[in-house]
C-alpha cells in the first residue's frame, strides 16, 4: 500500500508528487498517456516563471517529469477506470488493456485535469480526426499550406491560431462575440498576424464534408447572415470539461462536473484531495495548477499524521 496515490501526471499531479516525496511519503502517480496533460500540447508557454524566453509545453512537461523521477515518484502508466474512495483504504482500479489491477493508498490526490469540449454541431463527431481537431500543436502539421478555421476566442483558440499561422496558408477565427477572452499579449500577436483573419459575432452551425472536412457553415449572430466557407481543417477550442469518468458517485462535484474542494483542497470524502484543472475554480493555468499542488500537501500531511488511512 502507498501513502499517497496521485491520479494524473499533469503539472498539478507531478508537483504534488515532488512535494509528497520530499515529505518522505511513498507515492504512486497514475497516468494513462504521456506526462504533462494539456500543458504538454501547448506550443509555447510564456507565463511560467523561470523561462524568460518561453518554453514549449512538451519540454516543460518533460522537465516536470524528470524532477519527479529525481525524487523517486513512481509513475504507473495504466488507465484508472474507477476509484473506491469512501473507506479508510482507498482503492485505485486500473485497466492496462491486458489486465485489471487494483492498487491501495492511504490518501488520494485527484489531478485528472480536463479535456477539450466539443462544439456540438452536425458532423463534428463523424469528421473528428478527418479534419476536425482539438489540438493545434498535435495536428497542425497535417494542414501545412492549407486553409483552416479556428472556433473560439479564449487563450487556447488565439494561441493555437498563432501556432497554426506558422504553417497553414490561412487561419480564419470564428468568435461568437466581438471581444476576445484571450490574454492581451496573444490578442495583439494574433490581430497583427497577416495570415489570421477574424470573423466576429459568428457561430459555426455545421462542419461540412463527406470523408474529410471540406468547409463550415456559419451564422452571424447580429445580422443573421448564413455563409458557407471552404476550409480543410476545423480546430475547435471552446473550453474544457473535467476528466471525471473514474470518480465515484459519492464525490461532490459542481454542476459542470468539477470537484468541489475546501480552502485546503480537501474534497467531501476524508483522505481525498483534488488539485489543478479538475477542481471548481476560476483560473486554470499551469502556474495555478502547480500552486494548488504545492498547497495541498499541508492538509494531506495532517490527514496522514492524524492516523487517516489506517484500516
Ligand atoms: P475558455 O477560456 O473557456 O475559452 C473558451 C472560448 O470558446 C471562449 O472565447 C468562448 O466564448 C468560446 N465558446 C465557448 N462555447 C462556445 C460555443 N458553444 N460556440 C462558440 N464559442 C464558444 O477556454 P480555453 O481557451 O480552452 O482555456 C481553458 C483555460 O486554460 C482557461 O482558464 C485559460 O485561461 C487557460 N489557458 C491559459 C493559457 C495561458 O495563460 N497562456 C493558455 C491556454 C489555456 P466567450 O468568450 O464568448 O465565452
Amino acid at each position: 500500500m502507498y501513502d499517497i496515490a496521485i491520479i494524473g501526471a499533469g503539472p498539478a499531479g507531478m508537483t504534488a508528487g515532488i512535494y509528497a516525496r520530499r515529505a518522505g511519503y511513498t507515492v504512486a502517480m497514475f497516468e494513462m498517456s504521456m506526462p504533462g496533460g494539456q500543458a504538454a500540447t501547448t506550443d509555447q508557454v510564456e507565463n511560467f516563471p523561470g523561462y524568460p524566453e518561453g518554453i514549449s509545453g512538451s519540454e516543460l512537461a518533460m522537465k516536470f517529469y524528470e524532477h519527479c523521477n529525481a525524487f523517486g515518484v513512481q509513475t504507473v502508466f495504466e488507465q484508472v477506470v474507477s476509484l473506491e474512495l469512501e473507506g479508510e483504504i482507498k482503492k485505485i482500479n486500473t485497466d492496462t488493456g491486458m489486465a485489471r489491477n487494483t492498487y491501495e493508498a492511504k490518501a488520494v490526490i485527484l489531478a485528472t485535469g480536463a479535456h477539450p469540449r466539443m462544439l456540438g454541431v452536425p458532423n463534428e463527431e463523424r469528421l473528428r480526426g478527418k479534419g476536425v481537431s482539438y489540438c493545434g500543436t498535435c495536428d497542425g502539421f497535417f494542414f501545412r499550406d492549407k486553409d483552416v478555421c479556428v472556433i473560439g476566442g479564449g487563450d487556447v483558440a488565439v494561441e493555437d491560431a498563432i501556432y497554426l499561422a506558422n504553417m497553414c496558408k490561412s487561419v480564419t477565427v470564428f468568435h461568437r462575440r466581438e471581444e476576445l477572452r484571450a490574454n492581451k499579449r496573444s490578442q495583439e500577436l494574433a490581430l497583427s498576424n497577416d495570415k489570421i483573419h477574424f470573423e466576429w459575432n459568428t457561430v459555426v452551425t455545421a462542419i461540412n464534408g463527406e470523408d474529410k472536412v471540406s468547409g463550415v457553415t456559419t451564422k452571424n449572430v447580429k445580422t443573421g447572415e448564413v455563409k458557407d466557407w471552404t476550409v480543410d481543417g476545423c480546430f475547435v477550442f471552446v473550453g474544457n470539461d473535467p476528466n471525471n469518468a473514474c470518480f465515484p458517485a459519492a464525490l461532490s462535484l459542481d454542476e459542470r462536473g468539477y470537484v468541489l474542494t475546501d480552502d485546503a483542497y480537501a474534497s467531501n470524502l476524508p483522505g481525498v484531495f483534488a488539485v489543478g484543472d479538475c477542481i471548481h475554480k476560476n483560473v486554470r493555468q499551469i502556474s495555478t495548477a502547480v500552486g494548488d499542488a504545492g498547497a495541498v500537501m499541508n492538509a494531506v500531511e495532517r490527514y496522514l499524521r492524524e492516523g487517516g488511512g489506517h484500516a
